[in-house]
């Protein structure tokens, strides 16, 4: 049969293929799969549903609505283009010898590796391997976190900024309190705060 390796998201994902570009309710799909899987199986699939979900979080369906998903020919060939190609990643993996660049794990130590993109994609990054590095996924939730904390601190500099410019005291003292909390956690440091404003006469306030 050869067959036997297929998993309940190959199983829905083979069945959104043979139904392209069509709006499809998850009770046809989870019938198909489970009698599908209990071709070689003895006992049922355990939550198709969920798996349809975490395939659309993957971005390989649409979710059309509550329920109804989709899946289309033209998505996925973005996402091949989104990501590293599976060669590069490889070598990528390999290059960092299968382990985490910041705390140094690997499969043995238990931890998911993932290859993530040093400068993200949205942000003009390619998918060359100079642009790849390896993080397990708790260093890799880390990093977006911290990019969102950059985004943060731009944002509250404009805030800053047109409070100064509106002589509002109160929003100014807010922003430069923020500021401190950020020096105080040594984050985002590369990140200037606003016009000269340092720690130091922040103190004498
Ligand atoms: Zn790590």
């Amino acid at each position: 049969m050869g067959n036997r390796k297929r998993t309940i998201s190959n199983l829905v994902m083979e069945y959104f293929k043979n139904h392209p570009n069509q709006d499809l309710p998850h009770g046809p799909v989870v019938d198909w799969v489970t009698n599908e899987w209990l071709k070689d199986h003895s006992h049922p699939p355990r939550d198709p549903w969920r798996a349809i979900r975490k395939l659309h979080q993957e971005g390989k369906l649409i979710k059309v609505k509550k329920g109804i998903y989709r899946y289309s020919p033209e998505l996925e060939k973005d996402i091949e283009t989104w990501d590293f190609p599976p060669k590069v990643k490889e070598e990528i993996l390999k290059r960092d010898g299968y382990r985490c660049v910041i705390c140094g794990r690997g499969i043995e130590d238990g931890v998911e590796l993932v290859v993530d993109h040093i400068k993200p994609k949205d942000k003009g990054g390619t998918n060359d391997i100079s642009n790849g590095q390896t993080l397990c996924m708790e260093h890799n939730l880390m990093k977006k976190n911290y990019s969102q904390t950059e985004a943060g601190k731009r944002f509250f500099i404009k805030i800053y900024e047109e409070a100064i410019a509106n002589k509002d005291e109160k929003m100014v003292r807010f922003c430069k309190a923020v500021f401190d909390v950020y020096d105080y956690f040594d984050v985002n440091g590369h990140i200037p705060r606003p016009n000269g404003e340092t720690k130091k006469n922040q103190e004498k306030r």
